[in-house]
């Protein structure tokens, strides 16, 4: 059986693993996210450590961004203008298949977590797959026809326009559009608007009522534009369990019976979904891209 490897390039951590082609994790190793030096150079010693008990057919990447993903981009690879200090420019993608010269599957945190979903996780048996992560930031990522879904450069659907609750005046804290869906709904924007933490906020708070019905608006967008079969919702904020019955609720509400499939009625709890993966979800979706770059699809 072959074996792949799967970078979660992070902010603020790495994980890195090499798993078969099951999915099955075989090795791994974690650490903080510093220089782009040290933290490829570790990235690198650890696929040679491993090499030898696990001969690797192709590595996958999912790394924060943003990303240049056009291959025919002079800079495909690379990480594009991010503010986190020295990482702007890097050349990601080259440096690690100049260590290995294996094929590399490169592709964002959330484009990868849906795909490891897709095939391992909650999203399996359905095409297309929305997967989002509402946490300090809000991303999402599609799986369609089985693959990443990329175009102009990747879907930004963490920034989506959604309309606000009546009576909010909350300006939002997203640096670009102010009162998007991240800048209203992500965590940041919860401990702004409230003045606490969004893990210190009691159930019975005003704020997760409003936080389930933005959801929910950036879910309507999102099942009246490009039909998901299924959602996936993970990250810090979903961790808060009464999110999913509310968000489940406003959706179908807000929908109002339009769009005429079971999926939005009495089978909605297997339709808006937590993800399964857990903390290997990124790197898993990693391993997954490289399976892709290898020509395997997954199989
Ligand atoms: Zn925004």
């Amino acid at each position: 059986m072959g074996f792949f490897g799967g970078v979660e390039a992070g902010g603020t951590k790495f994980v890195c693993i090499v798993a078969d082609a099951a999915g099955v994790v075989q090795a791994e190793t974690r650490f903080a996210t510093t220089t782009p030096d040290e933290t490829l150079g570790r990235t690198i010693a650890f696929f040679e450590e491993q090499a030898s008990a696990y001969p690797m057919q192709a590595i996958g990447v999912a790394s924060f961004g943003p990303l240049d993903l056009d291959p025919a981009s002079p800079t495909y690879g690379y990480i594009t203008n991010t503010p986190k200090p020295g990482w702007a420019g890097v050349d990601f993608a080259g440096r690690l298949r100049a260590a290995f010269g294996l094929p590399l599957g490169f592709d964002t945190d959330v484009n990868a977590a849906a795909l490891g979903e897709y095939l391992w996780g909650a999203g399996r048996g359905a095409d297309p797959v929305a997967y989002f992560t509402i946490g300090t930031g809000i991303g999402g990522g599609f799986i369609v026809h089985g693959k990443p879904l990329h175009g102009l450069v990747h879907p930004e659907s963490g920034h989506i326009g959604i309309p606000r609750g009546a009576g909010d005046v909350f300006g939002g804290v997203c640096p670009y559009h102010g009162d998007c869906f991240e800048g209203l709904a992500s965590g940041t924007a919860l401990r702004q608007r409230w003045g606490q933490p969004a893990e210190t906020l009691p159930d019975d708070h005003p704020a997760w009522q409003l936080e389930a019905e933005y959801i929910a608006r950036a879910l309507v967008n999102v099942i009246l534009l490009i039909s998901p079969q299924r959602i996936v919702l993970g990250g810090g904020v979903m961790q808060r369990a009464l999110l999913f019955p509310l968000v489940r609720r406003k959706t179908a509400q807000l929908l109002n019976g339009y769009v005429g499939s079971p999926a939005l009625g009495e089978e909605i709890e297997n339709y808006i979904v937590p993800p399964l993966l857990g903390g290997y979800a990124g790197a898993l979706g990693a391993v997954a891209l490289g399976m892709q770059a290898a020509g395997g699809e997954g199989q």
